[in-house]
């Protein structure tokens, strides 16, 4: 089935979809692990085949070393977060935030040390019942020539209208939705409709939203938006970490209101993971304001 959905998905998408990123289709289509093959993506992991059980949304590192290649990047890294605790990362660029979340995601597993995820080792599960239960939502938002229902399903037809309008109000994209001429059936992406960088940004959250993830790893846009459309997408965010366990790259200080927790990591280690500092006591606590966009 899953073999089948990927062709009609290899078929029906163009082209330039299938030369992009298709981190986005991995998001949807958590269990289609050979959209993952035929897209050819270069480090596939191997399969645990174990299952989750449902709720369990603790993630932990222990002892993770990992390196690209040749180039070492974690070093022995141990932390665990509690199931439903927020988390931002902070720290400067090439520290290996991302490099965390995509441990996560499986999209790489350690040289040495173990990625846990409701307490059992990332590579004992099956990697598409892992993606169904975590959503990877990076910084490239990736906009297929389609329709909104396209862009929000890739094809996946498992979800009535009546949800996909849920979440596009969710995200707070419905004044937008109210302004397309053909609601759903709108085409937008590339040759059609233009979003904004912030609009982008929402309908990435909109389509995460669909999973109804446990865990969420969120990289924030570190691009400029206006002030509004920030503020915005904050308020999403927001909401949309509620109530799960979420690691969020935090890269502007506004962002550490929406947490518990902040995590600093710097050259390949975690350097701290306290709660965040009170916003009213007038000190940044342990967080080096450097580590945040415009700021030096
Ligand atoms: P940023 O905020 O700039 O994304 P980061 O803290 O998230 O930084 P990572 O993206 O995890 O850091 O990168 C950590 C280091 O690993 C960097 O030096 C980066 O250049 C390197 N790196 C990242 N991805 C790869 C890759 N696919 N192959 C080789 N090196 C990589």
């Amino acid at each position: 089935v899953f073999a089948g959905l990927s062709y009609a998905i290899l078929l029906r998408m163009p082209l330039v979809s299938i030369t992009s990123r298709f981190q986005d289709v991995q998001n949807v289509l958590g269990s289609v692990r050979r959209v993952e093959e035929l897209f050819g993506e270069a480090h596939i992991v191997p399969d645990g085949g174990g299952t989750l059980a449902p709720g369990r949304g603790s993630v932990s590192f222990t002892g993770v070393t990992f390196a690209y290649e040749d180039r070492p990047v974690l070093s022995d890294v141990s932390f665990t977060i509690p199931a439903g605790r927020r988390v931002a990362l902070v720290g400067r660029s090439g520290g290996g935030k991302s490099t965390i979340l995509r441990m996560l995601f499986r999209q790489y597993d350690p040289q040495a040390g173990t990625v846990s995820v409701g307490g059992v080792d990332v590579r004992r599960l099956d990697v598409g019942a892992l993606r169904s239960r975590i959503t990877l939502v990076t910084q490239d938002v990736h906009v297929i020539a389609g329709t909104l229902r396209d862009n929000l399903t890739f094809y996946d037809d498992r979800w009535p209208d009546e949800q996909l309008l849920r979440s596009v109000e969710e995200v707070g994209l419905g004044t937008w939705y109210a302004a397309l001429p053909d609601g759903l059936d709108t085409r937008i992406g590339p040759g059609a409709a233009g979003l904004s960088a912030g609009e982008e940004q929402l309908l990435a959250l909109a389509r995460a939203l669909l999973t109804d993830p446990d865990i969420v790893l969120l990289d924030e846009p570190s691009a400029r938006l206006d002030p509004h459309a920030e503020r915005r997408l904050r308020r999403t965010m927001e909401r949309f970490i509620e109530g799960r366990t979420a690691l969020v790259i935090a890269h502007r200080p506004e962002t550490l209101t929406i947490v518990d927790d902040v995590m600093v990591v710097e050259e390949g280690r975690v350097v701290s993971l306290t709660p965040r500092p009170d916003p009213t006591d007038g000190t940044d606590g342990p967080v080096d304001q450097r580590f945040f966009v415009g700021r030096s």
